[in-house]
């Protein structure tokens, strides 16, 4: 395995290196062709996809549209200049002392190796974002497949190859493989001359990566997606006003797909006393059927993360639901008091599934306590009537230095895939806050900006040439323009 993986990013290498002399809007092209390429796939990749990962026909066919659409949104960002944004201040040879030509542009980082997730077979595994993102930056990209939905990331990787071959780039711009034990996985990371990862699932998979990264003679960054449950904060008038219908939307979120969204609202926090809120919310999550999860490893990880919260001092079981069918997931509910849930860390670990922590605050002092206390995650949320969020200033304040997203009035499963979109968080949702994983900006990840100084016209790269053959906006001494110099 060691010779095949060498072999694999020798001619990633050599890929990228051919990927640098690309402009912006060549690689735009490859990246529509992908998207084709994955239209044109028919009932052969979802039947496949909703064999392997038991996720219904309708989703799948939603998800593929959302990949097809990341493909070509990105590369459209990528060809407008809207995302790699380039800079150029011009020489002034009049002041003192003179200013020289600086112009700024972004080039691909080298090999970039993706490690897929289980719950997004199509937008977030072998042609998903990560792919999608390092392909428009200009680098190579090797998948290290996921076993869960193999044959699927088959048909999705031939039809990346597909394109690449039609287009002409070569071979080693994009590479699949399925390493038969995770220290092979990990020599693709260690490998010199790959120079960075993507990875989207479990903390344990995003850390250990992450440390292997961080041990190399050269360092490369790892963008780690990893564990969040996504706090859901409800205000005390919210709650007041409206405990059934919060309860019954809280449910509808937790449950989506089986609780299998990194954005999933692992975590409720509401008001102390409000039976009718508990009554309605054990009704609702009684009312949900259990369902099968992606694989069995998954739904046993269900139960047994369930199981070890539920476990601890003070945690109340409010609804539990069993099936003697393998690897099926039912919804469940805990409560506990906010002076537990502040005492005990345990209480803040991801149960990946449809389960819910119910935590209940008795005062705001509590609210902002527990805002100041949770970990990194990818979205918060705070329910509340517009009137009384002006009375939580600090709180939004604690709460927006804890996430990626913030949420008013909403919940945060379902991420829209747009310009303005920011899916990562603080540690440990993910391993550098800085970046998002959806959206054209997660280009940016595999991309490092250079500095051209007085470089002749001939020798600068198409988006930094007087003429701006690419028609890209960019920002020319201060001002934003379409405009050749
Ligand atoms: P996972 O067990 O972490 O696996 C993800 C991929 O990484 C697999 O290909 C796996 O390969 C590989 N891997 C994991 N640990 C590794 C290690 N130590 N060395 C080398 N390779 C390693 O996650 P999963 O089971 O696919 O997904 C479930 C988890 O993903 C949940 O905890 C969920 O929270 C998280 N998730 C997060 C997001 C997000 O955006 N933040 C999205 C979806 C899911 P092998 O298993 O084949 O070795």
């Amino acid at each position: 395995m060691r010779e095949e993986i060498n072999q694999l990013v020798t001619q990633a290498h050599e890929a990228y290196l051919s990927l640098r002399k690309t402009t912006f809007k060549q690689r735009a092209e490859l990246m529509n062709l992908i998207a084709d390429e994955i239209e044109a796939l028919g009932e052969e990749l979802i039947q496949t996809a909703h064999e392997e990962t038991h996720l219904p026909v309708a989703r799948l066919t939603g998800e593929k549209g959302r990949t097809i659409f990341q493909w070509r949104s990105y590369g459209a960002a990528l060809a407008a200049g809207t995302v790699l944004d380039v800079r150029i201040d011009t020489a002034l040879p009049e002041r003192t002392p003179a200013r020289p030509d600086i112009r700024k542009t972004y080039v691909g980082l080298g090999p970039v190796v993706v490690f897929g997730a289980s719950n997004f077979p199509f937008a977030f595994s072998t042609a998903g974002g990560d792919t999608a993102s390092a392909i428009a930056a200009g680098c190579s990209v090797i998948v290290k497949g996921h076993d869960a939905h193999k044959k699927t990331a088959q048909i999705m990787g031939d039809a990346i190859t597909r394109a690449i071959q039609k287009a002409g780039y070569h071979a080693g711009t994009f590479a699949q493989v399925f390493p038969t034990n995770r220290e092979a996985s990990q020599e693709l990371v260690k490998h010199l001359l790959v120079k960075a990862v993507g990875f989207t699932g479990s903390y344990a998979g995003g850390k250990a990566l992450f440390d292997i990264a961080n041990q190399r003679p050269e360092p490369i960054p790892v963008f780690s997606e990893m564990g969040s449950v996504n706090p859901v904060f409800v205000l005390p008038e919210k709650m007041k006003n409206s405990p059934v219908e919060v309860a019954q939307q809280y449910i509808a979120s937790l449950t989506l797909g089986v609780g299998q969204f990194c954005t999933n609202p692992g975590i409720l926090v509401v008001p102390a006393e409000q039976e009718d809120f508990q009554k309605a919310l054990v009704e609702a999550a009684a009312q949900v059927a259990p369902c099968k999860m992606l694989h069995e490893g998954i739904a046993a990880s269900y139960v047994q993360n369930m199981n070890t919260l539920t476990a601890q001092e003070n945690v109340e079981i409010l609804h539990s639901a069993s099936s003697t069918e393998k690897g099926v997931g039912a919804a469940a509910l805990a409560f506990t008091t906010a002076e537990t849930f502040l005492a005990n860390q345990a209480l803040q670990e991801e149960v990946f599934g449809p389960f819910g922590l119910v935590v209940a605050y008795s005062n705001p002092k509590q609210l902002e306590e527990i805002a100041q206390k949770i970990h990194g995650q990818l979205t918060c949320t705070v329910l509340g009537e517009e009137a009384e969020i002006a009375q939580y200033e600090d709180l939004i304040l604690y709460i927006t230095d804890k996430c990626g997203r913030i949420l008013f009035n909403g919940f945060p499963t379902g991420v829209e895939v747009v310009s303005s979109m920011h899916h990562g968080g603080p540690f440990p949702a993910c391993t550098d806050s800085r970046f998002t994983s959806v959206g054209p900006d997660s280009i940016r990840r595999f991309a490092r900006p250079v500095s051209y100084q007085n470089v002749p016209d001939a020798y600068l790269p198409a988006e930094l040439k007087n003429a701006n053959p690419l028609g890209l906006y960019r920002l020319v001494d201060g001002k934003i323009t379409q405009e050749a110099l």
